[in-house]
């Protein structure tokens, strides 16, 4: 592998046709911070207009670590995968305290919520350190460029393409070189038909040579997915909206506040059907109905809310889209 070349053509060619994305503006480590905790298991598109509201709303990390919790949940909603945003407060908090944003790999991976990857991302764009990048994207397109036919999953392939990519990261500029693997995953070296005649490192690329790129990466199986239905329940009463919260140790979406469902109020008499829709999250099918319903007496643990205080909490998914549904 001619490693000078392949650095040398991949820089020039993320120079010229990376996208234009919003936290590529700036190497100040809180905006690189927020965008890479946003971005875990979360799409390009999903996150842009999340990433500008959420710093229009804490612009610095003094902004976040002041935030109530609530206020951060609810500018976090419909991200999904909330313990990111806990943690994000939890790690401006320690940024506060250690009397700003720490600027060597272990101080980073200690922030909660850091792992190797988000740490290695954060380090090379914002300090310049040379830490190589391995998220899907780039386990992708080095299995591809090294023909590594153990499965991706597997420990022992990921210290293997780990082994990779700290051997080809450009000393001189760490942070642009990972952004240009990635880049490379996102648009060219895509998981189904590759573009491997617009991509700077085909000449170097064992798959393509091979003709088996469409072959790799391997993979272990993965669990099939699972359909669950719900109901839930729109109870109204003087203009107000009955829901529940989380509790703060529950563990999906703490915190959080919900419409009913059938189960949790046997009392309520169902009236009529008003929506339905779907909702998947990682591997679970949801098929959601919403019931208009009564209730004679408030049950504990339960609260009446204006539609305004609905638009100020942390709502989940399903239920903003049950309310979406029913008051549109
Ligand atoms: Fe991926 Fe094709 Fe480029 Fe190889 S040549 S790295 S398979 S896009």
């Amino acid at each position: 592998m001619d490693v000078a070349r392949l650095r040398r053509r991949i820089l020039s060619w993320y120079g010229k046709q990376k996208r234009d994305l919003p936290w590529r503006q700036s190497r100040d480590p809180y905006r690189i911070w927020i965008s890479e905790i946003m971005l875990q298991q979360t799409r390009v598109a999903a996150v842009i207009p999340y990433y500008e509201r959420f710093l229009a709303r804490f612009p610095d990390v003094l902004a976040l670590a002041a935030a109530p919790e609530q206020e951060l949940l609810a500018a976090w909603a419909g991200l999904g995968y909330y313990a990111r945003a806990r943690n994000l407060h939890a790690a401006a908090k320690k940024i506060q305290e250690l009397g700003g944003f720490p600027s060597d790999h272990p101080s980073i991976r200690e922030l909660p919520g850091v792992g190797d990857y988000t740490a290695a991302a954060i380090g090379s764009i914002a300090f310049n350190l040379r830490h190589g990048v391995l998220d899907g994207n780039a386990a992708r397109v080095l299995s591809r460029l090294t023909v590594e036919r153990g499965s991706i999953d597997s420990g022992v392939v990921k210290k293997r393409l780990r082994a990779s990519v700290d051997r080809l990261i450009d000393p001189k500029r760490p942070g642009e070189f990972n952004q240009a693997l990635m880049e490379l995953g996102a648009t060219v070296c895509l998981p189904k038909q590759p573009q491997c005649r617009q991509c700077p490192w085909a000449c170097e690329c064992q798959a393509f040579r091979l003709g088996i790129q469409d072959e790799l990466p391997m993979r272990a199986g993965r669990p099939e997915a699972v359909g669950v239905e719900k109901q839930l329940l729109m109870i109204e009463r003087a203009g107000k909206i009955l829901a529940w919260q989380r509790p703060a140790q529950s563990r999906r979406l703490a915190g959080f506040w919900e419409l009913p469902e059938t189960d949790q109020l046997p009392g309520a008499k169902v009236e009529s059907r008003v929506a339905g829709f779907r909702h998947t999250i990682v591997n679970t099918n949801y098929r959601i109905a919403v019931f208009r319903a009564s209730l004679a007496r408030t049950p504990k643990g339960f609260h009446w809310l204006t539609t305004k205080e609905l638009g100020e909490i942390p709502l989940s998914t399903t239920t903003k889209k049950a309310l979406a549904c029913v008051t549109k």
